[in-house]
């Protein structure tokens, strides 16, 4: 597999950005990690999800009644994923690491695995972001073309359309397949897995079998397959569009760069941390709703920069590293609202499913690639 590497020889950005965020951390004198203001998300966001899903199979309620909450208990496990999850994964949600561990195993308990997850998240896309090739976020169905070097397909020209409907599948795909891909394939889309301990089989089949009982198994048989079906698609449906946009929102709209790589080892030109400035973008920066949501994925720059800095910190770093930017001439890219966001990503998924034209495939790296596979 080909190798990428930074040029972090000269990360006089980071450098300078980390001394400044490091200041901030001194003066204010808190911890990096997570405070009362994410453990409360915890305290409010578990018993919800719970609450709804014991009401969901005890409870006799009217069809509309059931699809809400349904659609509750989609958007409160999204937030768990976005919130509690993704800030214990990257070891941000609290100083301890067993909490952490504990506390990264809700995964587990909404479909994915927190050992996949470590190496598709933390370091390939954290590292090798937008980089066709490693980075798996942008390598989610042959369906989408997610970078300007992979292989198009003339159904692409309408992914623009039908973008959310994929987006829908997402949770059923990453439970029920993707998962056991990765297992079976030993690898994350193109890197091989490093070796499974047996408490990481046992803790996959345990959690793999746990989910099949308490999301398809006992609601059958507490009101039957149908209803089970119907609300398990609504959760589902629900939970996929909302992950979904929020990642692809952070790297898929018009600013961000991508890159590529192919069979050859390449060095990017950039610091680590510039790369990551390139190719990441903010979302609604004000809107203290969403951000509450989204876990602070609205703050994906800071996000980016600092991956083991918890989330509710990023609104206070945004500050600093806008005004770093602007001394380094770099690029801030931030999207004013959600809104504004969304319709930059329709617009960058309809022109990554334009047919590219020849000069450009020539060049590209999976052209490359596919040419010489076969
Ligand atoms: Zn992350």
């Amino acid at each position: 597999m080909a190798k990428v590497t930074f040029n972090n020889r000269n990360n006089l950005f980071f450098q300078s950005l980390k001394k400044s965020v490091d200041a901030y951390f001194q003066e204010t004198g808190r911890k990096k990690t997570g405070d009362w203001r994410l453990y409360s998300k915890a305290l409010v966001l578990i018993p919800l999800s719970l609450t709804c899903y014991a009401f969901l199979l005890t409870t006799t309620m009217p069809v509309w009644l059931s699809l809400g909450l349904c659609a509750i208990l989609g958007l409160s496990i999204g937030s768990i994923g976005f919130n509690i999850m993704h800030d214990a994964c990257h070891g941000a949600y609290s100083s301890k690491k067993w909490v952490n561990t504990l506390f990264g195993y809700t995964l587990n308990a909404v479909g994915g695995n927190t050992f996949f997850w470590k190496l598709k998240h933390n370091i390939l896309h954290h590292t090798y972001t937008n980089i066709h090739g490693v980075d798996d976020d942008i390598a989610q169905s042959k369906l989408l073309r997610q970078s300007p070097t992979q292989e198009w397909w003339p159904i692409h020209r309408y992914q623009h359309l039908y973008l959310t409907a994929a987006y829908s599948l997402t949770i059923f795909m990453w439970a029920g397949v993707r998962d056991f891909e990765k297992y079976f394939k030993k690898k994350v889309y193109n890197t091989p897995i490093s070796p499974m301990s047996w408490q990481d089989h046992a803790i996959f089949w345990f959690s793999k079998a746990a989910y099949a009982f308490f999301y398809v198994v006992l609601p059958i048989m507490c009101v039957g397959w149908q209803a089970w079906l119907i609300g398990y698609l609504t959760m589902g449906i629900v939970v996929g569009i909302v992950i979904s946009y929020v990642f692809q929102l952070a790297h898929a709209v018009e600013g961000p760069e991508f890159d590529a790589v192919g069979l050859d080892d390449k060095q990017i030109e950039t610091e680590w941390a510039v790369h990551q400035i390139k190719t990441t973008a903010n979302f609604a920066p004000g809107n203290r709703f969403i951000n509450w949501f989204v876990g602070g994925l609205n703050y994906q720059v800071e996000h980016h920069l600092f991956p083991r800095i918890s989330h509710v910190h990023y609104p206070a770093l945004s500050q600093i590293v806008q005004d770093k930017c602007k001394e380094f001439g770099l690029p801030y890219h931030s999207f004013p609202t959600l809104g504004q966001a969304i319709a930059s990503h329709v617009r960058t998924m309809k022109q990554l499913g334009q047919k590219p034209t020849i000069a450009m495939a020539a060049t590209e790296p999976a052209q490359i690639l596919s040419e010489s596979a076969a």
